[in-house]
This record gives C-alpha cells, sequence and structure tokens, in this order.
C-alpha cells in the first residue's frame, strides 16, 4: 500500500486534465494512517482534498514533488512497466522506426510515453536507460528486466547512465554501468537512415548520440548537393554524414571538444572511408565564426542548450542571436541555414525573436524555408507542453 497524499482543495484540477506533474505548494499533507514519512522516490496515492483518488507517482524533492504514473489506484509493479514500455514500442513500430538501415530511436521519451522521470534509447541491441527521478532511479532494475521482457527479440543489454541527470545523486549512490547483459565484445556499430556510426554510451553525451535530430539531418541531405557546408557544434557528426551522402561538395565538421572531434572523424571513416571531402576541426563556434575565411552556402548551428533554466534566459537569447548573426554575415549568397535551440526554456517564440532580430542586425534579405522540431519517437504530452523542446528554423539568406 502506498503512502496517500492529499492535494489543497482546487490542486486537483491540473491532474484532473491529465497533467503529469504535482507542484509542492499544491500539497496539504500525508493522509492517516500512512504507511510513514514519505522518503524520495517512493510511490504515492494522491487524491484530492474531498478524498478523491488522483492517481499513483513518484515521490520527489523540490518545486515538483509527485510525477505520476497512473491516474488511476494500480500497483506500479512489473507488469504495468511492462505495459507501458510495450506500448511505447508499438508507437515505434507505427513511426516505423524498424526498418532495414534503422535501429536507432528514442523508445520511451518521459512524460511522452507516460513514464515521467524516464528515458530509453535504442541502439541496435542496447538500451540506454536515464532516470530523472529518484523513483526510476530506484526503479531500474525492473525497468530493465521490463525491457527485456518486451524488447528480448532485439535487446541484448541495458545500461544505466544516470550520472548527469539525476537530482541529488549523492545520496541516492548511482552508478552507471550495464544492469543487464554484459558490455559488448567489439567497439558497437548502430545504424541511422542507412548512415552507420558509434554509439558510445558509457563516455558520450546525453546516452551516446542526439537522436533528435534524425529527420532534420534527412533535411540536411537534400540541400547538400554541390554545397560547401559547415557543421557547427558537430559532436558525433550526424548532420556531417547526411551531407556527405547528399553530395555536398566540402563539409566542415566544428566542435570545441577534442573528443567530438574525433568521434566525428571515426564515424566518416566508417561510411565513407579516408577519402571523403570532409574536415573536422576543433574550435570555439563564435571565435572561429568571426575568423573563418571560408564561405559556406549550407551552414548547421546545434548548439548545446543556452538556457537550461528560466533565469538565464535573457542571456540565452542574447546567445542565439549573436551566434545567428555571426552566422547570417557569413553565409554565401542564396545560402541555406539550418538554426536550433534545444532549450526547453526557450519557447518556439522567443528563439524565432532572437533569429528575426539577428536578420535585422546582418542587413540580409531571409526567408523562413521550414520551422522544424523533435520527432515523433519524442512524443509531446498534450497535456504537459513542457515536453516539446527542440525547435529549428530552416532559413534562406540572399
Ligand atoms: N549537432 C550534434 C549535437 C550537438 S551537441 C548532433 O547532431 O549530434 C552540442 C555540441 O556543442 C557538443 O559536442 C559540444 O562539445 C559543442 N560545443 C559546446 N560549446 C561549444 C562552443 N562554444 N563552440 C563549439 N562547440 C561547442
Amino acid at each position: 500500500m502506498y503512502s496517500k497524499i492529499i492535494l489543497k482543495p482546487g490542486k486537483e484540477a491540473s491532474l484532473l486534465r491529465f497533467h503529469p506533474w504535482v507542484f509542492s505548494g499544491a500539497i496539504a499533507g500525508l493522509a492517516e494512517p500512512s504507511a510513514g514519512p514519505v522518503q524520495e522516490g517512493d510511490k504515492v496515492l494522491v487524491m484530492s482534498h474531498q478524498g478523491q483518488v488522483l492517481g499513483v507517482g513518484h515521490a520527489q524533492a523540490g518545486s515538483i514533488a509527485v510525477r505520476m504514473l497512473s491516474f488511476s489506484d494500480e500497483p506500479v509493479d512489473l507488469s504495468f512497466y511492462g505495459k507501458r514500455i510495450g506500448q511505447a514500442l508499438r508507437l515505434r513500430e507505427t513511426l516505423g522506426l524498424f526498418r532495414k538501415g534503422n535501429d536507432t530511436f528514442r523508445l520511451v521519451h518521459g512524460e511522452g510515453d507516460f513514464l515521467p522521470g524516464l528515458i530509453v534509447d535504442v541502439y541496435k541491441d542496447t538500451a540506454v536507460l536515464q532516470a530523472h527521478s529518484a523513483g526510476m532511479h530506484l526503479d531500474r532494475e525492473l525497468l530493465a528486466q521490463a525491457l527485456l521482457q518486451q524488447c528480448g527479440h532485439f535487446l541484448k543489454r541495458v545500461y544505466y547512465k544516470s550520472e548527469n541527470t539525476l537530482p541529488h545523486k549523492e545520496s541516492l549512490g548511482a552508478i552507471d554501468g550495464y544492469i543487464a547483459g554484459k558490455a559488448p565484445a567489439r567497439k558497437p556499430v548502430a545504424c541511422e537512415n542507412g548512415l552507420k556510426f558509434h554509439p558510445d554510451w558509457e563516455e558520450g553525451q546525453k546516452t551516446g548520440f542526439f537522436i533528435d535530430q534524425r529527420e532534420n539531418r534527412a533535411l540536411v541531405e537534400r540541400y547538400a548537393r554541390g554545397k560547401r557546408v559547415l557543421n557547427m557544434f558537430c559532436y558525433t557528426g550526424g548532420f556531417s554524414l547526411y551531407a556527405l551522402r547528399g553530395g555536398a561538395l566540402e563539409v566542415d565538421s566544428v566542435d570545441s571538444s577534442a573528443k567530438a572531434v574525433a568521434l566525428t572523424e571515426a564515424n566518416v571513416r566508417l561510411n565513407f572511408g579516408t577519402s571523403a571531402p570532409h574536415r573536422a576541426l576543433e574550435a570555439e563556434a563564435f571565435g572561429f565564426l568571426r575568423s573563418a575565411d571560408e564561405t559556406y552556402d549550407l551552414m548547421i548551428l546545434d548548439p548545446p542548450a543556452f538556457a537550461k533554466h528560466q533565469r538565464v534566459l535573457p542571456q540565452a537569447l542574447q546567445g542565439y542571436r549573436k551566434l545567428n548573426a555571426l552566422a547570417l554575415k557569413k553565409i554565401a549568397p542564396n545560402g541555406v541555414l539550418f538554426t536550433f535551440s534545444c532549450s526547453q526554456a526557450v519557447s518556439r517564440e522567443d528563439f524565432r525573436l532572437s533569429v528575426v532580430s539577428a536578420a535585422v542586425q546582418s542587413g540580409r534579405k531571409v526567408r523562413i524555408l521550414h520551422q522544424l522540431c523533435q520527432p515523433a519517437d519524442h512524443p509531446v504530452n498534450i497535456f504537459h507542453p513542457e515536453g516539446e523542446y527542440l525547435k529549428g528554423l530552416v532559413l534562406f539568406v540572399e
């Protein structure tokens, strides 16, 4: 039996609309008799002030006090997780993500798959599980078991990677590593839209690869023929691989991290050998754009999140403006600029406004060709618009 949390009067409204978070200010207290004080990560039954059952969630310290897992009174156990993961899997099948040449996708996208606090990315036969809440951390073994039950026909191992995402990890003692199966014997290779890459879940950023740019990379491929391409903030070189396959004249991949440059080089070699018209350069973006002599016809700007919190929003918007102004000044006449923001705190409108300011500043004539977002394996729960984070614009610059 889970401890019962009672909300203040009227605070049940958002849960009745299926918003999956309970804020700490909405809680009146614990119902008696309770199973004892609530610990971070415990499952709790959330009740309205009138005693109506609203559902079950994971308790968390901080302003989001409960993340709802279910909107009814049901046990959150192996069978519960199996059911949710099974639904997530069927959605990815519907999306056509299992096909020849593609074995990389996001299987569970937190609130978007009704599993708040949980991310699961799949690289061929490996699932990388990332917890963003204490509750998911405590349930990791159960989740690995549910994953293997549902996806045993293609999964061999589950790697747990939460060092950088778990709040209060000191007290939880999070340790990254394999929680099902063993490390692969050889350096793993996964495929996205027929292009190969080495996912590095042990050392890499996020779960090892940025799966969320798959469709946007495919769009770059369509624009690349005969173009001089700059892939700024290249990380593993995802966009560069598509540009090369699309027939780019030359591609420069730039990142300030030496590790990212090496990963990009390895991925280019894996697909195109050593004679591809490609250079990987270790450089800081703003400095590079200010001083580069090269001109580019096609540029991609996919920086890390400039705003991790709402309170740094003004600086972040300035950052996007400056970066885009530099690129708009640099790009060749009739150039195409792909520009992105992955900051959840930056709205689509704010991002667009900072790009408009950059366009004004550059003095160039600019048109919007495409408005981009995260792909369908990163679904947004319609009751949880906070789940929308990736936005992009494709600009035609005269
Ligand atoms: N476009 C990539 C993901 C980019 S992640 C993809 O498709 O996979 C952001 C990258 O920006 C990281 O690799 C990080 O090392 C790099 N980075 C961060 N700050 C930078 C800076 N000031 N200049 C250049 N690269 C930077």
